[in-house]
């Protein structure tokens, strides 16, 4: 099938090696993942060229190194959502639409709030990020397979820094990572503008035809599939009603290389194909 031609539905074989490289302006194909869908191990074969050269493994957090059934993401949404509703005294309900505003126009609710009311981000970001880290899980096979990943591993996250530790410390797996690039070290301009992953890149000598990238959100992997990376969109196992429903679908496009429900596995598969080569 040919990239920006009508929607065909994914086949089941999720584990997907999608032929091209980035166009500019990429037409995605959505279905939403079947929860119900056991996927095996990539073929070695096929992984083992496609990530041979990389030495940088960036990572997105939310969403993408805890599963969504942690219930954090749902916890920050609540939180901003609160957060909107006491600073404009406003109902649940309003606030809602109007984070959604924020969050559709300008990519994040903070940045709407930023540019329109000029509020104190920090503050923001301390609020929204205050949860419970309960239901998250010490993941030791995850942290495993970013160990023995080779080179450098870094996080790319428009959270705070202060989240992405507590997150990635809970989850056990921190110690493996050189550095956090958060939403105050992009001077709050989140993903996906292109001048976030060029700063990201300048400030830790990062060579995008070196790199891959993995993500929960496809429009997060159009810049760097144009900048060269290898790009992984990372799906929930299980449909999560908290979040919007095209940004958890399975993603057909020219600048998703891979697509996995299981990060862990997938890394693991990397690790053999390059063992084996
Ligand atoms: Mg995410």
């Amino acid at each position: 099938m040919h990239a920006g031609q009508a929607c065909v539905k994914l086949p089941t074989r999720q584990w997907s090696r999608l032929a091209g490289h980035a166009i500019k302006m990429p037409r995605a194909q959505r279905t939403i993942a079947d929860p119900m869908t056991q996927l095996s191990p990539p073929s070695s074969v096929a992984l083992g060229p496609a990530f041979a050269h990389v030495g940088n493994w960036i990572f997105d957090l939310d969403n993408t190194l805890y599963p969504s059934h942690s219930q954090l993401w749902p916890q920050v949404d609540a939180r901003i959502t609160l957060f909107l509703q006491e600073m404009f005294g406003i109902d649940g309900l309003s606030a809602r639409a109007l984070q959604k505003y924020y969050y559709q126009r300008y990519g994040t609710t903070l940045k709407g709030l930023m540019d329109e009311h000029a509020i104190d981000a920090h503050a923001f970001l301390d609020f929204a990020h205050e949860i419970d880290l309960s239901l998250l899980d010490p993941n030791p096979r995850l942290g495993k397979a970013i160990e023995a990943l080779p080179g450098r591993k870094l996080i790319l996250t428009n959270g705070s820094r202060r989240h992405a530790e507590n997150v990635a410390g809970k989850l056990g797996i921190i110690g493996h990572f050189e550095e956090i690039f958060d939403i105050v070290a992009a001077d709050f301009v989140p993903k996906p503008e292109a001048r976030t992953y060029d700063r990201f890149l300048e400030k830790h000598g990062v060579d995008p035809k070196a790199s891959a990238m993995f993500e929960d959100l496809a429009k997060n992997l159009v810049v760097p599939s144009a900048l060269g990376m290898k790009t992984v969109l990372v799906l929930p196992h299980d449909h999560d009603p908290f979040r919007e429903a095209d940004e958890q679908a399975a993603v057909q496009a020219p600048y998703i290389d891979f697509s996995t429900t299981d990060l862990a596995s997938f890394l693991e598969a990397i690790i053999q194909a390059r063992a084996t080569e």
